[in-house]
C-alpha cells in the first residue's frame, strides 16, 4: 500500500472495553482527490456509540473512536472533488465508504452493502491507511465525497446532528412502508430514535399513537406530536387498540414483549424493528398467521435517501431535542443515557476538545 500523508487531530478515544472515554490523538489521511476534510463543529452521541465503546458487538478494535452523528465546516477539498466547497456546511453518518458495486450499493442502499460495515464510520476499514475507521468524536475527518451531506442552512446544526443516525433510522422505514395520510402508526418507546419517528409519522399525515411504559412521558410524547399515547403496563389502554393499526415502528433496544404489539396490528400490517436487544426476541406464530402480519426490520437508510431525508427537515424545520453536552462529560452521558435520562439525545460541543 502507498504511503500516505497523515495530520494528527484531537479525539476522545477509548482503550479496553471497561474503560472510560479520554483525550486522545489520532492521525487522519491527508485528503486525496475525491476526499472532503471536515472541521467537526458537533457530533450526536448514539446508544450504538456505547456498544461499540465497550465492546458489546464483539467486533471492536481499540483503541476506538464511536461517534457517527458528525456535523461541520468543510476546511479542505481533493483536487476532483465536485460537489463541497471550502466553508460548507455538511454532515456525515453511519457511513463513510461502500464498496459501490454490489446490487445494493448499485440502487444507493449501502448501508445494505455485501461488504457489511466495512464502511462503518467507526468500526470499518479505513481502506487508505489499513486501519479501523475512527469516528466522529474529534475535531476533524476526511470522507470521500460521495458519502458527504449537505446540511439544511436553515436548521440549528447541533439539533440536525442527530439526524444522521436517530433521524434516517427512523424516516427510512416510514417511507419504505408508504406511512402517509389515513394511516394508523404506533412508534414504540420515547427516546433518541422514537421521538424521531413520532415526527417523521406525524410529518407524513399519519394518525401518530406513542406507546411508553413511563406514565411520566405522556405530556412530553404530546409536546413532540402524539397524537394519542398509551401506557403500554396498562392492560386496559393496550387492549384498547387491539387490532388498529397498519403499521408499528419499534425503537425499544431493551428485552420487551413484541407478540402484545402484534397484536395491535390490523389485516396486513407490520411491525418494524429498528431497536436492538441484545438477546433474541420470543415471536408467538397465531398473532403473524391470524391477520396475515408482517414483522420487518431496517437499518439507517442509504445515502440518496439520508440526503432527501435531510432535505425534508429543512422544509418541515425537522430537528431533534437535544442536551448538548463539552467532550469531557462523555462518561457521565453514557451513564445516564442507559438509564434513559436523556431528552433525547446528547450532542458534543466539539469546541469543547481542546
Ligand atoms: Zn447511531
Ligand atoms: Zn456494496
Amino acid at each position: 500500500m502507498a504511503k500516505i500523508a497523515c495530520y494528527s487531530v484531537k479525539a476522545y478515544s477509548t482503550t479496553a472495553p471497561a474503560s472510560a472515554l479520554g483525550a486522545t490523538t489520532i492521525e487522519r489521511r491527508q485528503p486525496t482527490p475525491t476526499d472532503v476534510q471536515i472541521q467537526i463543529q458537533y457530533c450526536g452521541v448514539c446508544h450504538s456509540d456505547l456498544h461499540f465503546a465497550r465492546n458489546e458487538w464483539g467486533f471492536t478494535q481499540y483503541p476506538a473512536v464511536p461517534g457517527h452523528e458528525i456535523v461541520g465546516k468543510v476546511t479542505a477539498v481533493g483536487s476532483g472533488v465536485k460537489k463541497f466547497q471550502v466553508g460548507d456546511t455538511v454532515g456525515v453518518g453511519c457511513l463513510v465508504d461502500s464498496c459501490r458495486t454490489c446490487p445494493s450499493c448499485r440502487s444507493g442502499l449501502e448501508q445494505f452493502c455485501d461488504l457489511g460495515l466495512a464502511g462503518g464510520t467507526y468500526g470499518g476499514m479505513e481502506k487508505h491507511l489499513g486501519t479501523p475507521t475512527l469516528g466522529g468524536y474529534s475535531q476533524s475527518i476526511v470522507v470521500t465525497e460521495d458519502f458527504v451531506l449537505r446540511m439544511p442552512a436553515n436548521l440549528n446544526l447541533a439539533a440536525a446532528a442527530p439526524l444522521l443516525c436517530a433521524g434516517i433510522t427512523t424516516y427510512s422505514p416510514l417511507r419504505h412502508w408508504k406511512v402517509g395520510p389515513g394511516h394508523k402508526v404506533g412508534i414504540v418507546g420515547l427516546g433518541g430514535l422514537g421521538h424521531m419517528g413520532v415526527k417523521f409519522a406525524k410529518a407524513f399525515g399519519a394518525h401518530v399513537v406513542l406507546f411508553t411504559t413511563s406514565p411520566s412521558k405522556v405530556a412530553d410524547a404530546r409536546r413532540v406530536g402524539a397524537d394519542e399515547v398509551v401506557v403500554s403496563t396498562d392492560a386496559a389502554q393496550m387492549a384498547a387498540q387491539a387490532g388498529s393499526f397498519d403499521f408499528i415502528l419499534d425503537a425499544v433496544s431493551a428485552a420487551h414483549d413484541i407478540n402484545a404489539y402484534m397484536n395491535l396490528l390490523k389485516r396486513d400490517g407490520n411491525l418494524v424493528l429498528v431497536g436492538a436487544p441484545e438477546k433474541p426476541l420470543p415471536v408467538a406464530a397465531f398473532p403473524l398467521l391470524m391477520r396475515r402480519r408482517s414483522l420487518s426490520g431496517s437499518l439507517i437508510g442509504g445515502l440518496p435517501e439520508t440526503q432527501e431525508m435531510l432535505d425534508f427537515c429543512g422544509q418541515h424545520n425537522i430537528t431533534c431535542d437535544i442536551e448538548m453536552i463539552k467532550m469531557d462529560e462523555i462518561n457521565g452521558a453514557y451513564e445516564r443515557m442507559l438509564k434513559s435520562d436523556v431528552k433525547y439525545r446528547f450532542v458534543i460541543d466539539m469546541a469543547s476538545l481542546k
